[in-house]
């Protein structure tokens, strides 16, 4: 999960809106406000540019986690327009931490049909393949590198696990 592929969660529309708004504030601030502001319009010329760049960012990164919120929550196959709204309009940043606390793990690709199922599935949906290792004799889920079932104590020899582990998925293709 590098920043590079997070990035690309971001839509473009929410890359060109934040890049929009920071220019706009940026010059707003510098031929407007600070200068108005008796007490920023004593700064030096550099001071004031660097303070309008500082804090028209502000609002570029709050834009920028809007878009994140919106294309991760659709990746992970969750309410993507309820989390966005609710980013958008809770106050204080409330409802982009709670997204980040609340949002589902990332969907997994199904090894036999290659379908995208969520990660906590123990069958895919689509063709009935194992996603999770399960107990031969009680069917609950165990951990690749158990010898044992630690709800039957049944034995779980490796070669019975005939099933690969599923893979992560991409990420989420852009916006539709
Ligand atoms: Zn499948
Ligand atoms: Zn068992």
């Amino acid at each position: 999960m590098s920043l590079r592929n997070e990035m690309r969660v971001v839509p473009t529309l929410a890359w060109v809106l934040a890049i929009l708004a920071y220019v706009g504030i940026a010059i707003g601030l510098i031929v407007y406000a600070i200068p108005q502001t008796p007490d920023t319009a004593s700064l030096p010329k550099q001071g004031q540019a660097a303070l309008a760049l500082f804090a028209a960012a502000i609002p570029a990164i709050y834009i920028l986690l809007i878009g994140y919120v919106y294309g991760d929550a659709r990746r992970r196959r969750m309410h993507y327009i309820v989390w966005t709204l609710l980013a958008i309009f809770v106050p204080n940043v409330i409802g982009i931490i709670l997204y980040f606390i609340l949002r589902d793990p990332l969907p997994v690709f199904c090894p036999r049909c290659g379908a995208s199922v969520k990660s906590t599935f123990t069958f895919c949906p689509k063709c009935a393949a194992a996603l999770r290792p399960t107990c031969q004799q009680c069917g609950r889920d165990i951990e690749w590198n158990w010898a044992h079932c630690p709800n039957c104590g049944a034995a779980t020899p490796a070669g019975k696990q005939s099933i690969v582990p599923a893979t992560p998925a991409p990420p989420a293709p852009g916006p539709a």
